[in-house]
C-alpha cells in the first residue's frame, strides 16, 4: 500500500494505538493518523493537544503524519489519496460496530478497502476511556500509555481538579 489512513480520537493515544501505528506503517509507505475533530463524545484533550502528543509519540516513524478532520472518514480518505482505513480490534464488541462502518465506507466509497488489525494481547483491555477513568481516581496509568502521555494525562486532571 502507498497510504493508509489510520482514524480516531485518540483522548488520549495508548499503548494499544500505538501498537497498530507501528505496525501499520510497516505495512504502507504512508500512513495518516487522522484525528476526528467532530466526535460526539465530549474530550479530555483538544484537538491540537491530541495530535501534538501523537506527533511526540510517533516522531521516530518517518512515514508517519499526523492530520485532522472533521466529516466522513471516507471524505478524508480521499482527499488525501489514501487506498485503505486502519482499524485496531480489540474483542468481539469491537466487531460489530467496526463491521458496520467499514461497510458503509464502502458503499459510500466502493475502492476503499478497510484492513483490521488484531490487538496485541498485552493491550487488548486497553481504550481510552478506561485511562481517562483510572487517572480520574489518581491511578498510575504508566502501562497504559507512553511517558510522555501520562504526564500530560496526570497535568490534565490537576487542571480540572483546580478548576472545579
Ligand atoms: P474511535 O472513537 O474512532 O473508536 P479511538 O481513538 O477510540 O477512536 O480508536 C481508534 C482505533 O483504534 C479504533 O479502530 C479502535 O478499535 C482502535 N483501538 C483502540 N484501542 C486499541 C487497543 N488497545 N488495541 C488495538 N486497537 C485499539
Amino acid at each position: 500500500m502507498k497510504k493508509a489512513v489510520y482514524p480516531g480520537s485518540f483522548d488520549p493515544v495508548t499503548l494499544g494505538h500505538l501498537d497498530i501505528i507501528e505496525r501499520s506503517a510497516k505495512m504502507c509507505g504512508i500512513l495518516i493518523i487522522g484525528v476526528l475533530t467532530n466526535n460526539s463524545k465530549t474530550p479530555l484533550f483538544s484537538v491540537e493537544e491530541r495530535v501534538n502528543m501523537l506527533k511526540s509519540v510517533t516522531k521516530d516513524l518517518p512515514n508517519v503524519e499526523v492530520k485532522t478532520f472533521g466529516g466522513l472518514t471516507a471524505d478524508f480518505v480521499r482527499e488525501n489519496q489514501a487506498e485503505a482505513v486502519i482499524r485496531g480490534l480489540r474483542a468481539v464488541t469491537d466487531f460489530e460496530y467496526e463491521l458496520q462502518i467499514a461497510q458503509i465506507n464502502r458503499v459510500i466509497a466502493p475502492e476503499l478497502d478497510t484492513i483490521f488489525l488484531t490487538t496485541n494481547l498485552n493491550y487488548s483491555y486497553l481504550s481510552s476511556s478506561i485511562v481517562k477513568e483510572v487517572a480520574a481516581f489518581d491511578g498510575d496509568i504508566s502501562a497504559f500509555v507512553p511517558p510522555i502521555i501520562a504526564e500530560k494525562v496526570k497535568q490534565k486532571m490537576a487542571d480540572r481538579m483546580k478548576s472545579e
